[in-house]
């Protein structure tokens, strides 16, 4: 078998993923890769590295870079702004697709605060599932399935914030105010092993809370994510915490 396989559309790489055990590879910056190893590069599918919206979602490759994620108008600030904790000079290659299947911290959280969901595909069909679904245990990847895009309202707006915690840690926050009230929460943690927690029954608990309300909401919140994050090192834990209390704060809640 060739070492190294660079097919020029999905689909083509989609067949090479079936029928070989090579690695996908989108652009090699998430760590080395063994020298023995066949390889299969997705970066040469130029399918991969578009964005498009379709009535309210945007749809983003799998390939789509940090440097895309910077420059174009159509991505939501939050999103906007975590692809601007990367450091300029790896922008252009390192993708986003890349970047959940690490575990990358603030793209998994900042993902996670836009709900997003993640579309996976083989040669005999397609299926769509929540981001923490995806990430769950070693990547919810079949052996003939690529990650193809990832899906997020295309809303701009809102207000939001994405914080590290220490090298793999992260805090992601989005709420939306409108007429007083509001209509979007979501607070987004990610561990030290990539893993996503979000504590959605709380968060729909805020959804048409007025100003009063929200406010008053803050320090049960608070306790409540306590008691739900995991045992994670206590200190972080403790930062992570304080991230959320200041955003909730910021927020009017
Ligand atoms: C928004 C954003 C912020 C970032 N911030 C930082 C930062 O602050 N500091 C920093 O050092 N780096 C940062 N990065 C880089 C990030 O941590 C990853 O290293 C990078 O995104 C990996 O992308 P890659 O294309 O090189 O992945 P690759 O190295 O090509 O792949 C990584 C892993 O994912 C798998 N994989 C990749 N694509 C697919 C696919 N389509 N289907 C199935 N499996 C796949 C591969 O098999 C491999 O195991 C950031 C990236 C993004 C997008």
């Amino acid at each position: 078998m060739e070492k190294e396989l660079r097919p020029s559309s999905i689909r083509q790489a989609l067949s090479l993923r079936r029928s070989t055990a090579a690695r996908p590879i989108m652009y090699g910056s998430g760590g080395p890769i063994p020298g023995d190893e066949p390889v299969l590069y997705l970066n040469g599918c130029e399918e991969f590295t578009r964005m498009d919206t379709d009535g309210r979602l945007l749809h983003i490759g799998a390939g789509v870079t940090a440097a895309q994620l910077c420059k174009e108008k159509c991505v939501p600030e939050l999103l906007h702004a975590t692809a601007e904790l990367c450091p300029r000079e790896k922008r252009t290659a390192v993708s986003l697709g890349g970047a959940l299947c690490v575990g990358n911290a603030p793209a998994v959280a900042a993902l996670g605060a836009l709900d997003a969901r993640i579309t996976v595909a083989s040669e005999t069909g397609q299926r769509t599932m929540k981001l923490r679904r995806f990430l769950r245990g070693n990547l919810s990847l079949a052996r003939d399935e690529l990650l193809c895009e990832i899906l997020i309202s295309n809303r701009k707006g809102g207000s939001y914030t994405c914080e590290r915690c220490g090298d793999d840690m992260a805090f992601a926050g989005f709420v939306r105010w409108e007429r007083r009230r509001i209509t979007e929460f979501r607070l987004a943690f990610c561990g030290p092993k990539g893993e996503l927690v979000r504590y959605e029954e709380l968060e729909r608990n805020l959804i048409g809370a007025v100003v009063k309300d929200a406010r008053e909401m803050r320090d049960p919140l608070l306790e409540a994510y306590e008691r739900y994050l995991p045992d994670w090192d206590a200190q972080r834990r403790t930062t992570l915490l304080v991230q959320a209390g200041s955003f909730l704060r910021e927020n009017n809640i």
